[in-house]
């Protein structure tokens, strides 16, 4: 997962390949409730892990239920219908709706001393007409803040069960799934009729509870005029292990992806033509727009049908989340697309409407918006601007915004607090890139190069992980050659340059995280001495094994981009680099960093000494005929003599800004 502040995706050119998706948010975490509220034990397959399951696994845990996870499965035993913990819990929701909402109305059902809050945001999100609702059942649920919203307090019930009870459609079809889910557990004796008032809308997502609640042995009778009935004796009952599909909606990004790349385009695996879940109808509208689709149980295949894609209108009640994707789809079409009865894009994680409309607007489009549509022109070559995309903690937006990165006029696309995804689909950036290709040179590259102990690497890695690129220290690659070719029992010299050249172009090395592996080895300690520093200073100097190391170093700048330490980053291996930085501090000043960490690995040595021997190594560095230690002709210089870490970062950080085209980036 990206959990940097900010994620530029490069120009992407194409995609092919196939993505698995995680599982669905909705399904996940109905399938948690109601495994909860049954007996006796669920294994529950290919969960997602989101901050939304998160939420609701917390949840089950505080009110007593057994919650034992193994990767993507959770074995949960259910509390039979009725609260184990009888203690007063308080509940944080975060902003998981999918959780908030079921678990209010089974709490309040179920009855206890209970409260719930979340994030402020989660405390904007209307809950009163489930409220309604449920006090009118006899529950006894308190608001703790303004009226109509989180928090809450739930308190015991006086069930009255024998009118029907009412809810409205029209606002969010959670509160019916939540009804939907908590009445089974009180409808022994009688049959339990819910009637909706207005427009169901969503229907598609009441569709899945259903189908659901069936898995569970409840099974709902949808009778005339919008009334559905949970038949007497209703009783939970596990289906023993259950699989959760991947979520329909997540797939929309990738189907849209197929529909706007070129080539054999994408498959999507985990949900197909088989799925339950409404947001699979995304595929009709794919379709509607060009795109060119196959399908099987569990899987997709899309690919560029109509290019540019033809201009959509409709009503997108039925695909309110996947619709969002249509909107960015819409800047690749031939006229002005039109989404329409979307009123519910006001009431999710942000106003969808009104975000979506802003963020177009930045890319250059033309945007129209009314209370319940939006209508979007397409974006000719030339309009398009580089956007930092604002993502209002709204995972919909960060996701379908990345593919505005494959505009023809080639412009960088800025995603604001990217661990937004982590709602739905933790590792979508990871999945987008293991499909995008793009073309050579325009994923960017920051180098680090400088003098021995000048600090590159620590300053290097810490610039990697606050940008989310890839890293490279080209250092452990001279390292581990020299390495590898004494273990073999070659002399690092130059009559043996070929063959450790050689060596060096077949090593199966492997990063992870502070850890080197060379082949099953692990070699992070070894590599790390003051001798196999030298070692590497001995290999580095032969032409044969550089050489030799070139095609390795190049195959580090993968998606989204790459920070690269080392001496002749800039120079040689990557001379377009974005942004080069020469990094250096006093002899003195390195002596004793050296010194320090040296000190701290138990090893003896003078200040003098080190001092002496840093001296020397930058004459012959600096003097060599390959590879000399120089900085490049464009590279900014640093002295970090009397800098922190953390100011030398800052002050690369905002060379780097200064580069790229999105102006300021406001973090929220
Ligand atoms: O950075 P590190 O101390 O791991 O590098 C070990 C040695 O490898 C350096 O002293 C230098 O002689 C050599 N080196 C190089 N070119 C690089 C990186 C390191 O010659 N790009």
């Amino acid at each position: 997962m990206f959990s940097t502040a900010f994620l530029d995706l490069p120009p992407l050119q194409t995609a092919s390949g196939t993505v698995a998706l995680p599982g669905s948010k909705s399904i996940s975490n109905r399938v948690l409730l109601l495994s909860a509220l049954c007996e006796g034990t669920t294994v529950v397959h290919d969960l997602l892990d989101s901050d939304d399951t998160r939420v609701m696994l917390a949840a089950l845990r505080q009110l007593g239920c057994g919650v034992q996870l193994q990767a993507s499965t959770v074995t949960i035993t259910g509390l039979g219908g009725s609260a184990q913990n009888h203690a007063s819990i308080a509940f944080f929701m975060g902003n998981a709706g999918t959780a908030m909402r079921p678990l209010t109305a089974a709490l309040a059902v179920l009855g206890g001393d209970y409260t719930l809050s979340g994030v402020p945001r989660m405390h904007e999100r209307p809950i009163g007409d489930l409220v309604d609702a449920l006090r009118l059942l006899g529950c006894q649920i308190d608001y703790l803040g303004n009226e109509g919203f989180p928090p809450l307090r739930i308190g015991k019930p006086a069930l009255q069960l024998q009118a029907p009870i009412r809810v409205r459609g029209d606002v969010s079809s959670q509160f019916l799934t939540a009804l939907l889910m908590a009445l089974p557990l009180v409808a022994h004796d009688q049959d339990i009729a819910i009637d909706v008032v207005g427009e169901l809308i969503s229907k598609p997502y009441i569709d899945i509870t259903l189908n659901l609640l069936a898995r569970y042995g409840i099974a709902v009778r949808s009778e005339h005029d919008g009334r559905f009935v949970i038949p007497k004796g209703s009783h939970y009952r596990s289906p023993g292990s259950i699989h959760v599909e991947a979520d329909a909606s997540s797939a929309s990004y990738f189907i849209g992806l197929g529909a706007i790349v070129s080539g054999p385009g994408i498959r999507i695996e985990g949900v197909g033509a088989d799925s339950i879940q409404g947001d699979i109808r995304f595929v009709e509208a794919a379709q509607a727009m060009g795109a060119l689709v196959e399908k099987g149980p569990n899987w997709l295949q899309i690919s560029r049908g109509q290019w540019p894609l033809r201009a959509i209108a409709g009503d997108f009640n039925h695909i309110p989340d996947a619709a969002m994707t249509l909107a960015v789809m819409a800047l690749y079409a031939d006229g002005p697309s039109e989404l329409r009865n979307i009123a519910s894009w006001r009431v999710k994680e942000t106003d969808r409407i009104a975000a979506m409309a802003t963020q177009l607007r930045k890319l250059g489009a033309q945007v129209e918006e009314g209370p319940d549509w939006l209508r979007i022109h397409p974006l000719p070559q030339a309009q398009w601007k580089p956007a930092s995309i604002h993502t209002y903690d709204d995972h919909r937006i960060a996701m379908c915004f990345s593919l505005a990165a494959f505009n023809p006029a080639a412009i960088a696309v800025r995603i604001e607090d990217p661990k937004c995804v982590a709602k739905t689909f933790p590792d979508y950036f990871e999945a987008l890139f293991s499909v995008s290709q793009t073309m050579p040179g325009a994923i960017p590259v920051l180098c680090v190069d400088g003098p021995t102990a000048s600090g590159k690497g620590t300053l290097a890695s810490t610039l990697a992980s606050q940008l989310g690129y890839h890293f490279l220290d080209s250092g452990a690659l001279y390292r581990i050659t020299a390495y590898a070719a004494l273990q073999v029992g070659l002399a690092l010299d130059e009559a043996h340059a070929d063959a450790i050249a050689a060596l060096a172009a077949t090593l199966d090395i492997r990063f992870a995280g502070e850890r080197v592996w060379l082949g099953t080895q692990d070699i992070s300690d070894a590599i790390r001495t003051e001798q196999a520093g030298m070692n590497a200073s001995a290999v580095s100097s032969l032409g044969a094994v550089r050489a030799a190391l070139v095609g390795l170093q190049h195959s580090f700048r993968r998606l989204p981009g790459l920070v690269a330490d080392g001496r002749d980053m800039g120079t040689v291996i990557f001379a377009d680099a974005t942004l080069k930085v020469y990094l250096t501090a006093s002899a003195e000043r390195r002596a004793e960093r050296r010194h320090k960490q040296l000190i701290s690995k138990g090893i003896s040595t003078t200040l003098d000494t080190l001092c002496a021997d840093l001296q020397a190594r930058d004459a012959r560095d600096t003097q060599r005929a390959v590879a000399p230690l120089k900085p490049a002709q464009d590279a900014k210089l640093l002295d970090n003599s009397e800098l922190t870490v953390e100011s030398s970062v800052t002050q690369v950080l905002n060379w780097w800004q200064s580069k790229q085209p999105f102006g300021a980036t406001s973090v929220a």
